[in-house]
């Protein structure tokens, strides 16, 4: 498993688990001192156990040498970052393309390389490109297994997913039988629980993952746009998502209004996607207008707080519950909080934070003048306005009275929808929502 970040962790621990025996590589020196010392140097609920149990039983471990890794293996998965590249939104490859050459270099024998990362459409065939330039004497074969685990509940998503879907290279049908073969080998505990298995073609397997992520980003966006829609014309969000989400064929997930998605994924995916449109001559309209109003939906939530706020924040102390993408996670990576809280602070207030998980990562991407605070409750501390930015169960149920106690003023800017207007409202805030007609 070429990358021990929150894929490749996950996913070679999974593996471990089913029975195989896995090498991660990792050439982030922190994080393979963490994992060589027995810790996770991500937050995975149920993690560290998992780890510790296969590391244990020797069917896990850690390296930094992808030769001594590869030696005599069946299959290398890539599941090293494609972030977006800065400027046109494409998937940056270059980790992927540099950790290819690295394995043909070191390859000792037959090897099937097999893509976890989410790569762009074609992505596949230019690893064949790169493998066979590298080692013309190689005999080896490629595959596409884009990985659909949610940060937060990855364990659960990896051991039993809705779907596995294995892209392979029909061009050469001998070389798809064996690949195919090794997949179902390693996948072998996920047929036992009927998990479906899709095998296809290269392309279409790259094109799933961009397609299912752009659509979950769809789904949020256009909530997003009905709560707007029902504070202009006194209409409930929670009502209207609740009752379109009982028709099967909408289905009642990811209709909860938020203050913009945002995350190591759903960025970067839609984004990458309407780059395949626009380079295939087939731009993809709707994630286009997705990923518009997405980013315009953030700084529009910093423009609302602000307004709540009567207009200036200048030495205003503002509270902050919740930094990371959704609760969790230490994940930090395009969290709307960047943008609400970089904002905030440019507009001069004083900033106090709070998350259960993500301090240490928003240390690095928060403006400096940010206060961290040791609980939640501590945010309120002189604050006049306090701001929800992430669910997480424990601020659900924060007492009123105590943040009432510590907080200077009486406004609560609540873009996650976690507590009821009609409570907070008696227990003498002044206090907005999303999409919810009770507020000012
Ligand atoms: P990550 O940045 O957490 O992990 C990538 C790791 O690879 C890093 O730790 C990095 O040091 C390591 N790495 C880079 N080049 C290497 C090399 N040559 N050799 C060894 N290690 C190397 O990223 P992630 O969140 O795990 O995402 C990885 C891929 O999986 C991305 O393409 C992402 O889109 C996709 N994905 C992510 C998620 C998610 O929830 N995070 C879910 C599904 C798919």
């Amino acid at each position: 498993m070429i990358g021990g970040g929150y894929v490749g962790l996950v996913s070679g621990t999974c593996f471990a688990e089913f029975g195989t025996d896995v090498a991660i590589v990792e050439t982030n020196p922190d994080r393979l001192a963490a994992l060589r010392e027995g810790r996770i140097p991500i937050y995975e609920p149920g993690l560290d156990r998992l780890v510790e149990d296969n590391v244990a039983a020797g069917r896990l471990t850690f390296g930094d040498d992808i030769a001594a890794a590869i030696k005599g293996v069946d299959a290398v998965f890539l599941a090293v970052g494609t972030p977006s590249r800065r400027g046109d939104g494409q998937a940056d490859t270059s980790y992927v393309h540099a950790a290819v050459k690295q394995v043909a270099r070191a390859a000792d024998g037959y090897t099937l390389i097999v893509t976890k990362s989410t790569v762009p459409v074609g992505t596949g065939r230019e690893i064949a490109r790169i493998v066979r330039e590298t080692r013309p004497d190689l005999d080896f074969d490629i595959a596409s297994n884009p990985e659909f685990l949610r940060e937060g509940n990855a364990i659960q998503d990896f051991m039993r997913p809705d779907r596995v879907i294995i892209g392979i290279d029909e061009s050469r049908p001998g070389g798809a039988t064996r690949a195919q073969d090794i997949l179902r080998r390693l996948y072998r505990p996920l047929y036992l629980l009927e998990t479906p298995i899709v095998f296809t073609g290269l392309e279409t397997a790259e094109l799933i993952k961009y397609s299912a992520n752009s659509f979950l980003a769809m789904k949020i966006t256009f909530i997003n746009e009905i709560a707007d829609l029902c504070e202009k014309v006194g209409a409930n969000v929670t009502d209207v998502a609740r009752s379109i989400g009982l028709d099967g064929r909408i289905g009642k997930k990811f209709l909860h209004p938020s203050p913009g998605f945002g995350g190591s994924c759903f960025p970067k995916d839609t984004r990458a996607l309407t780059a395949i449109g626009r380079k295939a001559g087939s731009p993809v309209r709707l994630i286009e207008t997705t990923v518009a109003v997405n980013e315009a939906r953030m700084q529009a939530m910093a423009e609302r707080i602000i307004a709540f706020a009567g207009g200036d924040v200048r030495g205003m102390t503002i509270g902050v519950l919740g930094l990371t993408f959704k609760p969790e996670t230490d994940d930090m990576r395009e969290a709307a909080s960047i943008t609400i809280l970089g904002q905030l602070d440019g507009a001069g207030a004083h900033i106090r934070a709070f998350d259960p998980a993500g301090m240490e990562t928003a240390r690095a991407v928060l403006p400096p003048g940010v206060t961290y605070c040791g609980d939640a409750v501590a945010v309120a501390e002189g604050a006049d306005i306090v701001v929800v930015l992430t669910e997480w169960n424990e601020f659900r149920s924060l007492s009123p009275d105590k943040l009432k106690k510590r907080m200077k003023g009486r406004r609560i800017a609540d873009l996650r929808n976690i507590w009821d207007p009609q409570v907070m409202r008696e227990a003498g805030f002044e206090y907005i929502s999303l999409g919810r007609p009770e507020q000012a």
